[in-house]
């Protein structure tokens, strides 16, 4: 792994068609790729459920294949709802190494684990099982994703002293988020002396369009700088993380991530606290803080897209005062014609076991439903 701490995350790739999550634009990714690539940066993250099963196979397509072995780093990771007995464990990964063709992985996770999932992870002895496939040469480093308590995340490291890195979702947005924790959970792994890996430091793109007047606060600071460089930039601020995941979706993206993290300057205390200010201004807009990951979507038995109306909602919220006419009312009523409106949710409650943020989606639903569907 190069010392740059800028990763290419896998998971919100470019695609040939909105409506279809598995239709990447390999094309594009490839010259992605390319440009990440030509200015010194080598870290490729990944996972099973990215890009409904095809981001593994981009990976493949775009750098393994193109690239020799030894230019670049790939993680990928185990998932848990994959798991019903412990032979799956070994099915996937191998069926992983077949869909990248990178023959080893550098890092290899236990994927979203929580209080929930840990279940399926213990039952099936996974923290073992990592280690002998580290010892097998099959995986350099291991570790988890992890979206849980700090106390926890605590008790894991304690009990798995021997988890190489950690994964956790840091932004300036969530550092003091009493669900999320951030800070929490960042000061627990510093104090294990685990490198911490950073996901949604923009929270799902949410950090990327701020309210005007956080905007206008990072430009008259800053006004070369682009406003989600402030969010990459402050989680790569932290002493112990080693690498900021982003999920780049176009080219315009990767140029401005690596102009300023090639030879990136940590921000100062008073840029850290305008960041701390930001998040304040930010929380009192958003409705549903969703951050997309999609991993609520496949659980839905009425093909809900769930993350596809939060955003909508959040969206047409900020938009809708005065207006009779928005832009995401008319997506809204394209996409339910595909898939299962708001109002047919029956509240099986089954996305909000799968929801890192433990967002209490049923309500949040009627909520769209009353908005959108009246
Ligand atoms: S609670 Fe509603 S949105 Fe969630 S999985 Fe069930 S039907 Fe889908
Ligand atoms: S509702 Fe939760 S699981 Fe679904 S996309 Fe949003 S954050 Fe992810």
């Amino acid at each position: 792994m190069g010392k740059r701490k800028l990763g290419f995350g896998f998971m919100r790739l470019p695609l040939l068609d909105r409506h279809d999550d598995g239709s990447v634009d390999i094309e594009l990714v490839k010259q992605m790729v390319d440009a990440y690539i030509e200015r010194g940066f080598t870290y490729f993250d990944t996972a099973w459920n990215y890009c409904n099963g095809m981001s593994e196979c981009a990976i493949k397509e775009a750098v393994v294949d193109r690239y020799p072995r030894n230019a670049f780093t790939v993680t990928t990771k185990l998932p848990s709802f994959m798991l019903a007995c412990a032979e799956d464990r070994d099915r996937i990964f191998n069926e992983q190494l077949k869909k990248t063709g990178a023959g080893f992985f550098d890092y290899y996770f236990l994927h979203d684990t929580n209080e929930d999932t840990l279940k399926t992870f213990n039952k099936f002895d996974c923290f073992a099982w990592l280690k002998e496939k580290k010892a097998q040469g099959l995986v350099k480093n291991i570790g988890f994703s992890y979206h849980d308590t700090a106390e926890l995340l605590d008790q894991l490291l304690t009990e798995n002293p021997e988890i190489d890195v950690v994964q956790l979702q840091i932004n300036y947005l969530d550092w003091e988020n009493v669900t999320v924790q951030s800070r929490k959970c960042y000061e627990v792994a510093a104090r294990h002396g685990k490198p911490v890996f950073v996901m949604e430091p923009a929270k799902g793109g949410t950090l990327a369009r701020v309210p005007n007047d956080v905007e206008t606060m990072f430009k008259e600071h800053e006004p070369e700088m682009s406003v989600p460089s402030w969010a990459i930039r402050f989680a790569a601020s932290l002493d112990h993380v080693q690498m900021v995941l982003s999920g780049m979706s176009d080219l315009e993206q990767v140029l401005d991530n690596t102009s300023y993290m090639s030879d990136f300057t940590p921000l100062t205390e008073e840029e850290i606290q305008m960041c701390h200010k930001a998040a304040d201004m930010i929380n009192s807009t958003i409705a549903v803080p969703c951050t997309g990951c999609s991993y609520c979507v496949p659980t839905c038995p009425m093909n809900i897209p769930i993350p596809k109306y939060f955003a909508l909602y959040n969206a047409n919220l900020q938009e809708i005062e005065g207006k009779s006419w928005t832009a995401q009312t008319l997506y809204y009523t394209h996409l339910r014609e595909v898939f299962g409106k708001a109002s047919d949710c029956v509240k099986c409650g089954k996305c909000e076991s799968m929801c890192p943020q433990h967002l209490p989606i049923r309500t949040y639903m009627e909520d769209v439903a009353e908005h959108f569907e009246k």
